[in-house]
Formats: structure tokens, sequence, C-alpha cells
């Protein structure tokens, strides 16, 4: 049972029926938002209270709020689908409660008992029903929870005042022109987390520090970074926001162990387990980049992905580093790396059975 209760306190939509399904006919990916959204408060005194669902909207925040000065700040990612009966479900929700509560814990902020959050989610979407898409090719309404240090204070400490808020962006599908592989670009010049930094959080700390990375891969024409580890510049940690997985010819899926410095996605989690269903032998390891390349050019790695909650997997079909390039395969989409997503979304949208139990009905 959640403690806290969310209540809404106006059912005054905030856009109209027409515009909306103009909106829901090409959402793009978070550029629209909903009537509504969910929000709480901590404070140091009292703990959580405070449940509402209001409009969407602005927020008052104090200039000297400490977020806006020391970036404490966690956020989570997960989606709502429609199913073909008109019941909307989301996948795994007790990972990201259990991730959103450690990255909590790295961040000096109070965690979100897990019914509370899977109670905030259902709250969210049943205020936003009508906007969650219906499912003819992986539309889905993206929920973002997210907390921050809102006290207004200037000193460094944490912060006796945290908001946590659900906000929903209806999202189209990821691929409209088919599955697109990856063009990535290998950074030899920066990082996105060491030893004992905030790599395992997903902190919006980690994205700001790996966007001067996106932009060298957009100057050398590719479409997402690759970040390595940051002592040696030697093995593969992720992407800025998904994590890589091999394949290779006889028959192994690698991954990058989680060292502490990679965000364990539920993504990534539940390819391991498809994987090991197919038979794929599973290996989580160091991957070492040099070794990695000389194994797509001697075509014993056949295939390679990325994966997190917006693309699902999305291939990577060639690299490119100071040094020169490397196709992956024939550069195209890899057969298993398709037939894995094929799977993660058919389950995700109720076309064949949930024989993991990965899925929570939220309306
Ligand atoms: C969110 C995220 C991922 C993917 O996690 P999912 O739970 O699969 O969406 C991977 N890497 C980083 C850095 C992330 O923030």
């Amino acid at each position: 049972m959640s403690a806290l209760d969310f209540t809404r306190t106006s059912t005054t939509r905030r856009i109209g029926d027409d515009e909306r399904a103009q909106i829901l006919a090409d959402p793009g990916f978070g550029q629209h938002y909903t009537d509504f959204m969910v929000h709480a408060r901590w404070t140091a005194e009292r703990g959580w209270g405070d449940a509402e669902v209001v409009p969407f909207g602005p927020l008052q925040l104090s200039p000297a709020a400490a977020v806006l000065h020391y970036g404490q700040e966690i956020f989570e990612g997960l989606k709502a689908f429609r199913h073909a009966d008109g019941s909307v479900w989301t996948f795994r929700p007790e990972a990201n409660a259990e991730r959103m509560q450690r990255s909590a814990r790295r961040l000096a902020l109070p965690e979100l008992p897990v019914e509370d959050f899977l109670a905030s989610l259902t709250a969210a979407t049943a205020a936003d029903e009508p906007w969650v898409p219906e499912a003819t090719s992986e539309e889905s309404l993206y929920l973002r929870p997210f907390m921050f240090a809102s006290e207004e204070f200037l000193g460094v400490r944490a912060s006796r005042t945290v908001d946590y808020y659900v906000i929903s962006s209806p999202a189209g599908p990821y691929f409209p022109r088919g599955v697109q592989p990856l063009i990535v670009w290998i950074t030899d010049e920066y990082a996105r987390a060491g030893a004992g930094g905030t790599g395992a959080a997903k902190c919006g700390g980690n994205y700001a520090s790996s966007l001067l990375g996106k932009n060298e891969a957009a100057e050398q024409g590719a479409d997402e970074v690759l970040f390595l580890d940051s002592e040696t510049h030697t093995s593969i940690d992720e992407l800025s926001g998904m994590n890589v997985f091999a394949i290779t010819r006889d028959g192994r899926l690698l991954t990058p162990a989680l060292t502490g410095s990679i965000l364990e996605g539920v993504t990534r989690s539940s390819i391991l387990a498809l994987a090991t269903d197919r038979g794929l032998e599973v290996i989580e390891q160091r991957l070492v980049m040099s070794e990695v390349l000389e194994q797509l050019g001697s075509g014993e790695i056949t295939e390679m992905f990325a994966c997190g909650t917006a693309a699902v997997i999305n291939p990577i079909g060639e690299f490119r580093a100071k040094g020169g390039s490397w196709t992956v395969g024939d550069g195209g989409s890899g057969e298993v790396t398709l037939a894995l997503r094929k799977e993660l979304t058919d389950i995700q949208y109720g076309r064949i059975p949930d024989r993991h139990g990965w899925l929570t009905r939220l309306v």
C-alpha cells in the first residue's frame, strides 16, 4: 500500500480534444506534455507528503534553490503502453523504483518508497489516460519521474526540502522509417563517470558531463558518443544514455560488467534474461575497446547494439575514432539484434505472453 495519496486538484484539461488528437498523430519524442503532473514534497522535519496531481505548468522555484547551483537531482524514465484491449501497462516499474532509491542514496536525496513510486505512476497515467497513444506502431506515453533539491540555501549540504514530480510526454515510434543503425564516435578525450563518482546513479549531472562528447560525435558525423573507462581509456563503459552489447559468431552475448561507472539499465537486464532464454551464452565482463575493434575486423563479433527505454534496442552500424572507422557486420541491423528487439516490444505491447512477469497494469 502506498502511504501517499495522489489526489487530483482539478479535472480541467489544459489541452482540448482536437489539439491532443493533432499532437498524438505525430508526437515525436519529448516535445509535448500532457494535462497533468504528479507532485510530492519531502522535508527533513516531516518526510514525504503533499501528494497531489496538478495541472502541468511552470514551477515556482527560488533562484537560490540548491539544485540550480549544486545539481542535486535524479530522474527515471519509463513508458506506458496501450494494449489491444485498451488497458495500459508499464514495464518492470519496481526496477525503476529501486534504481531511483539507489540514485537517491548516492546523491544524498531521500528515498521514495517503492509503493509510492508505483502509486505516482498510476496517478499520472490515470489522470492523463487520453494521452496514452493507440499502439499501432510502438507509440507510448513516456513517464519522467524526477526529484531535486528545492531548498532556498546556498550553503553546501544535502537539501532539507526536496520535490518529486512525474511529467508525461507522448512518444511516437523511435524509428518511424524503420530501425536505423547508429554511427558511434569513440571519444578519447572525455569520460562520463569515474571511480567513486556518480556513474551508476541516474542523475542530470552525468548527462551534463556527456554533452561535449556528444557535440564532438556530431562534428564527426556520428549519432552517439561512446565513453571508455575514465582511468585507462581502454574499456567500454556505455553511451551517454544507453548500455552497449556485442554478439559473437559463436553465440555469445557480451556486455560490460557493472563496475560502478555504468548505469544499470532495465532494458540491459531484460536483454540478459531474453538472451539466456534463447540459448545465447551471456557474459558480463570488461570489454577492451581495441579487442572489440579487432574482433569486428576478423568477423568474430557479428553484431553490436545499444539499449535503453527510449529506443529499446538500437543497432550499431559503425564506430569512428581518431584512428579510423570500423563497420559492424555489414553495417546494417543484425538478425539477433532485431529478434531481441521484436521480442521485447512484443512483450511490452502484450502481443506475446509475459513469461517473466514484467508488466504492471496502470489503467
Ligand atoms: C537511463 C540510462 C540507461 C538506460 O536505462 P534503461 O533503464 O534501460 O532505460 C543507460 N545509460 C544511462 C547513462 C542512463 O541514464
